[in-house]
């Protein structure tokens, strides 16, 4: 069976260096929709610049375009045996058409990772990042903006998928929670 996962949680939660490890030890892609849409926009592409004002203002995509990126991403070979999904979903109608593409696959989610960190901590680890156009209020607005949304927790909570992870952790003892979370998904 596909390990199909995917990770919620704030910015500066630790999502990506975890989203690498667990791809990294079960050999299935990490993929991270911000990072699609960032490499579309530095290329140029006809989708890149569609979204490009939108990624300046660090405002969310519409549905429609992050979903295709999504779709056509997940049609690639090398997510037969899986994925990590970042960044994705960030809204409810988002979940749903995940779910109805992993559907015609004959698949479905092992599991929802919810990192949970509180937001003072996660300003502080953004500000300590600091990429170059971070300000402390670009920051504020990024924690703003993609908080997650509670009625897409409730969604996977309902399904039984969900797990929270105590990501105010250090890296070693995070991945040693999610390595836990992942056997028990995958033993289901
Ligand atoms: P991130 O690297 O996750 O912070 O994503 C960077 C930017 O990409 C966000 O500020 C959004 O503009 C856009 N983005 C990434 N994923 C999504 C998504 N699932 N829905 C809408 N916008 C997204």
């Amino acid at each position: 069976m596909p390990l199909d996962v995917v990770i919620l949680g704030p910015p500066g939660a630790g999502k990506g260096t975890q989203a690498e490890r667990i791809a990294a030890e079960a050999g299935i892609p990490h993929i991270n929709t911000g990072a699609i849409l960032r490499a579309e926009r530095d290329a140029g592409t006809e989708l890149g610049r569609a979204v490009e004002a939108v990624l300046a203002r660090g405002d969310l995509v519409s549905d429609e375009i992050v979903i295709a990126v999504v779709r056509d991403r997940l049609a690639e070979d090398d997510t037969a045996r899986g994925f990590v999904l970042e960044g994705f979903p960030r809204t409810l109608p988002q979940a749903e058409a995940l779910d109805a593409m992993l559907a015609t696959l004959d698949r479905e989610l092992s599991v929802v990772l919810e990192f949970q960190i509180s937001e003072a901590l996660a300003f502080e680890r953004l500000l300590k990042r600091g990429r170059k156009d971070d300000t402390p209020e670009t920051i504020r607005h990024r924690i703003e903006v993609q908080r997650v949304p509670e009625e897409l927790v409730e969604y996977y909570r309902a399904r039984g998928i969900l797990v929270g992870i105590h990501a105010d952790r250090t890296i070693d003892e995070v991945f040693a929670e999610v390595e836990d979370v992942l056997e028990t998904a995958a033993a289901r």
